[in-house]
């Protein structure tokens, strides 16, 4: 028997009713394009991270692209981002037209305030950190640099739903927070999807345009942009998933709390344990070792799956390489340590404990 390192099958039979009724319930209402579901689940999730507005949107990258668009930036910009995510985070700000600069990152493996201040420079428009894992950015120090500068942040929440800082949910820091909601993210419909929150009346009036080809009063357009709204369907599922989102995110801490407890002290690990300032959603389990390709090797000969979330640093993918600028020599020899080990609500406990014994063994 392995251990998946996810497994998306819906099994909890309530929850597996409650998705039917829902898909039952759109398709008798009829209004596949911008139904209730859309506002109501926008309205919910606003609320959720104590912001004004919330803007379904058809993805996460689809939510960074929009979100920067909303902001009016164009090539000659930049946007320093963090070197260490998901290619999305980079990709939503280059397709504008603006440069992403990428800084370095911490310990946590979240953007590093200081190397930030190094790279800002008169071009720089906006600082986009990503919550990694699903542990919040130092946003203390981020926004008192933002502010200085006269320059706004954009937070890449797509691994952080649910996840606080000070008691402050992700989404809530910046001018703007953006949301994936693909089938692997924290709230995870049965597809893609996305959001962006914000209190700005006039962003999100833009952003609501910019979903739909930029148009106004969905007939004019004003500024070329794509198709990339949320279907209905996916939000009247994401609805259902809302009411279970806490009880995951539970489920994965207390698997996050049992491998920190069970790994400490193992061999040269450094854990993703949590300070005290932080609630971590656990979306992702990612410990470091200098022998990671060992370990992982060991754990899959062991029956278990593990990942590297993300085995190329964004300044390092092709499209990138040729120009990328900042700073990222602490990101290099993090990514080449980080591992995901299973961390999800469909363990068991024997199945947790099993891929503790499993990597204690691999250290002895
Ligand atoms: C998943 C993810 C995205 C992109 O979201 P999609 O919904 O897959 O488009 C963006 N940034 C980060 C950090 C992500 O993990």
């Amino acid at each position: 028997m392995t251990v998946p390192f996810l497994d998306l099958r819906v099994r909890d039979p309530e929850e597996k009713a409650a998705l039917l009724a829902a898909t039952e319930r759109v398709l008798d209402h009829g209004r596949l394009v911008m139904g209730p579901e859309v506002e109501e689940l926008e309205t919910a999730v606003a609320a959720r991270c104590g912001r004004k507005y919330a803007v379904g949107v058809s993805s996460g990258t689809g939510a960074l692209f929009m979100a920067v668009r909303a902001l009016g930036l164009d090539k000659g910009d930049d946007v320093i981002t963090t070197s260490m995510s998901w290619i999305a985070t980079a990709n939503g700000i280059a397709v504008n037209g603006p440069a992403p600069v990428f800084a370095d990152i911490r310990d946590d493996l979240n953007i590093d305030p200081a190397s930030v201040e190094r790279l800002i420079t008169p071009k720089t428009k906006a600082i986009l950190p990503v919550h990694f894992s699903g542990r919040v950015s130092p946003m203390e120090p981020l926004l008192e640099i933002a502010k200085r500068h006269g320059i706004p942040v954009i937070e890449d929440a797509a691994q952080a739903f649910g996840a606080k800082r000070r008691g402050r949910q992700a989404g809530n820091f910046g001018l703007m927070g953006c949301f994936s909601m693909n089938a692997m993210k924290m709230l995870a419909g049965c597809g893609d999807g996305g959001m962006v929150v914000t209190d700005d009346p006039d962003l999100r009036d833009k952003l609501v345009s910019l979903r739909y080809n930029g148009t106004i009063n969905k007939e004019d357009c004003h500024t070329p942009s794509l198709n990339g709204r949320l279907d209905t369907l996916q939000a009247a599922l994401l609805l259902e998933r809302l009411k279970r989102v806490d009880r995951r995110i539970e489920r994965r801490r207390a698997v996050g709390f049992f491998y920190n407890e069970a790994l400490a002290g193992v061999g040269d690990l450094i854990l993703p344990t949590e300070g005290p300032d932080d609630f971590h959603s656990y979306y992702a389990y990612t410990l470091r070792t200098p022998r990671r390709d060992a370990l992982m090797a060991h754990l899959t000969a062991a029956g278990i799956e593990s990942k590297v979330y993300h085995p190329i640093l964004m300044p390092r993918h092709t499209a990138y390489r040729e120009s990328a600028r900042g700073e990222w020599s602490h990101a290099d020899r993090c990514v080449a340590e980080i591992l995901c080990l299973p961390c999800n609500e469909t363990l068991s406990q024997e199945d947790v404990e099993r891929v503790a014994a499993a990597v204690t063994g691999f250290f002895r």
